[in-house]
């Protein structure tokens, strides 16, 4: 058997193009622009790779988008104090500070300061609660983007196994959220989980958000199982020269896609529908706080 391949490159350009559909019309009939703030402290490269592709798309689905980067010194009070006008600005209905920051900044004391209705990451412990209790939340992009896969390859997940592997608070934990307000019944593996293996055999749904490259083969995929791999490692790739590099993910994908009955790759499957989602996000909150009818099709 070879797994039909989730392309979430497509998928997200589907997305993508859904929410320019509904800002144009936000803007014709209402005349509101959603908008965007992402913060940046410091210098870190991949993460001034992802506000530049964040700003990028942002601008293309015609939403305005806010860069703030501060300089890796700056102090709490000083953060603070530019989330606190980000939350008073009508124009910004959506707040994103990218992670990590650096390390003399609370990451916490940080997310729970944005408001949590202008919180497009989902992190914020308001929104980790009104996930957790089936409300009316945002949600964590990531999961979000997996979910939406998920829903249009299966229809209806209810009553499947989905197993969880990583337990982290803006991936595992938030995806067993929505794949339990699926009606899945779920299972989190995690680094001390015994016989991960065979539970891993057990899931119809199989998500893995670890970090380790490869770390999941066919061995532990059930024949038919749709597989969705979260990871983004990079590792040497001296077959394209020296020093070079590759990204693959948890999952050893030439081994896995012979056993599984759907997929995601990595690159193209899992990424691209992160950032869709973060537009996503942006437009329901917008919609939300001008009490506009949200679509359905792009949240929870
Ligand atoms: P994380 O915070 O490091 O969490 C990793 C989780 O994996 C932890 O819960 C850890 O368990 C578990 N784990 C580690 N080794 C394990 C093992 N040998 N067996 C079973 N479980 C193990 O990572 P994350 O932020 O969730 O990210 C996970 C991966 O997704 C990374 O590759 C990251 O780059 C990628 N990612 C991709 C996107 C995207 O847009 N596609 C977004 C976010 C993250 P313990 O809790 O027991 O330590």
């Amino acid at each position: 058997m070879t797994a039909k391949i989730i392309d979430g490159k497509a998928f997200a350009a589907d997305v993508r193009g859904r929410v320019a559909a509904h800002v144009s019309k936000l803007k014709s009939e209402h005349n509101i622009i959603p908008g965007l703030a992402v913060v940046l402290v410091g210098e870190d490269p991949a993460s001034q790779v992802y506000v530049r592709s964040k700003g990028k798309m942002t601008t293309e689905v015609g939403m305005h988008s806010y860069e703030h980067k501060l300089d890796a010194e700056t102090d709490e009070a000083t953060l603070l104090a530019l989330i606190d006008n980000l939350n008073n600005d009508p124009q910004v209905h959506g707040i994103l500070v990218q992670l990590p920051l650096p390390n003399h900044l609370n990451e916490d004391l940080v997310i729970n300061s944005i408001d949590p209705a202008k919180d497009v990451d989902g992190f914020h412990i308001s929104n980790v609660g009104l996930l957790a209790t089936g409300q009316k939340s945002m949600v964590p992009c990531t999961p979000l983007g997996c979910l939406m896969m998920l829903r249009q390859h299966h229809g209806s997940l209810s009553g499947l196994n989905a197993v969880v592997v990583g337990r982290s608070n803006i991936v595992g934990k938030p995806m067993a959220q929505l794949l339990l307000g699926e009606s899945c019944t779920v299972t989190i593996a995690h680094s001390r989980t015994k016989d991960i293996e065979a539970l891993c055999r057990r899931a119809d749904i199989l998500v893995a958000a670890v970090g380790r490259p490869e770390m999941i083969n066919a061995d532990w995929i059930k024949p038919g199982a749709t597989v969705v791999d979260v990871g983004i490692n990079r590792i040497d790739a001296p077959e394209k020269g020296d020093g070079k590099t590759r990204l693959v993910g948890d999952v050893d994908f030439s081994s896995a896609v012979e056993v599984a009955g759907a997929i995601t790759p990595v690159p193209g499957g899992v990424g691209p529908m992160t950032i869709a989602c973060l537009l996503a996000n942006t437009l329901t909150a917008c919609c939300r706080s001008n009490g506009v009818a949200e679509t359905s099709d792009l949240t929870v």
